[in-house]
């Protein structure tokens, strides 16, 4: 046996917050089979490893964003020919909920093309929280930054979840966005966590960055004082218009090793197949599921970019023997695996630890 085969996994099963560069890029290095062997052996001692979250996401103000975000279809910067939207009715964005749920969606996400939410649309907002809340649905915001006293409010109203992600490295950061900075990012995601709500963070690949922004990215969301609850890696969707349009794609290969870093670097995250699933075959995904994510965005539309047919999607679960997790059951799961994984063996089984705690009942 080669030394990475006999690595115990020890080292990579407990929550840390204090990853290296070099041990991040280490695990990149790996033979792909070794890494995907290690990452699937702690998907297993935290996650049942059928089990997928779907998230539905829904636009609730679309465009005209005056970020300048390089990827992105929505922001005034460029000519994408997307159509300006005003903030949807309380009511229109309630009745997509129910339909989100319908289709099997536990989480709803809402996100506004906005640098931040301004005070008049704060009452807005802060309805449609509780209004989906009602449906018994877990709720997701990305609304851009937010203030400590804005974090409050929407914690306050019910959020669950926030969604804000890094993108990509610290280094790289400043190719992408100009008009607001990484510490502005981290500002806020220590106002969603002081608030008290979960939060969504992650990246895009393929926005041209290198292995070591990869790295980077990845160093800064497993080292932040509390993993992410969500770990969204999109795979860029090259939109027309943008200065990403003609962006060199990210290998597939490279973007599965991505996952599975992330997955042994986080373990206790779910991490999500966000955009660009699209683009990706059904090994591709099935790789990724291997990988280590476990989550999905569900439904034709992301936000303003296209996803999956939702067919496609039930065929692809059926195809893999995967099912939907519904709302509130991962974190029990979770929390049984967490405390298990203090002595983990090398080959474990999230669904020998349900079977045990059920004699154990
Ligand atoms: S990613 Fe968000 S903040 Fe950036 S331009 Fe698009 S909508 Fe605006």
């Amino acid at each position: 046996m080669t030394p990475a085969q006999t690595q115990p996994l020890e080292s990579t099963t407990t929550l840390r917050h204090d990853w290296t560069r070099d041990e991040v890029a280490a695990l990149f290095s790996k033979p792909f089979n070794d890494l995907l062997f290690i990452a699937h052996s702690v998907h297993r001692q935290f996650h049942d490893p059928n089990a997928v979250q779907i998230s539905t996401l829904l636009s609730i103000k679309t465009g005209a964003c005056p970020e300048d975000c390089k990827y992105c279809s929505q922001s005034g910067h460029y000519a994408t020919g997307l159509e300006k939207e005003k903030l949807l009715e309380i009511e229109k964005v309630v009745a997509e909920a129910r339909e989100a749920q319908a289709k099997g969606a536990s989480r709803f996400c809402m996100g506004a093309a906005w640098r931040s939410p301004q005070a008049k649309d704060m009452p807005y907002v802060l309805e449609m929280v509780r209004q989906v809340k009602e449906l018994n649905m877990e709720t997701c915001m990305t609304l851009g930054m937010l203030d400590a006293h804005q974090a409050r409010q929407l914690a306050e109203a019910g959020l669950d979840y926030y969604n804000h992600n890094l993108d990509t490295s610290p280094e790289y950061y400043q190719h992408i966005i100009t008009t607001r900075r990484y510490q502005d990012r981290l500002d806020t995601l220590e106002n969603v966590r002081t608030a008290g709500m979960k939060v969504c963070c992650g990246g895009i690949l393929g926005l041209g960055e290198g292995r070591q922004d990869r790295i980077a990215l990845l160093q800064q969301l497993a080292n932040l004082p509390q993993h992410p609850e969500s770990v969204p890696i999109n795979r860029l969707i090259k939109i027309p218009g943008t200065p990403l349009a003609e962006a060199e794609p990210i290998d597939s290969l490279e973007f599965i090793r991505s996952i599975a870093v992330a997955r042994i670097t986080m373990p206790q995250s779910m991490v999500r197949l966000s955009a660009g699933r699209e683009s990706m075959s059904d090994e591709m995904q099935a790789l990724c599921f291997f990988a280590g994510a476990n989550s999905i965005f569900y439904g034709e539309k992301l936000l303003t970019a296209g996803n999956p047919a939702t067919d496609r999607d039930r065929l692809l679960f059926e195809r893999l023997g995967l099912y939907a997790l519904q709302s509130g059951t991962m974190s029990e799961q979770t929390q049984q695996n967490t405390a298990l994984a203090s002595s983990p063996p090398l080959y474990y089984d999230a669904m020998a630890v349900r079977h045990n705690a059920d004699l154990t009942a």
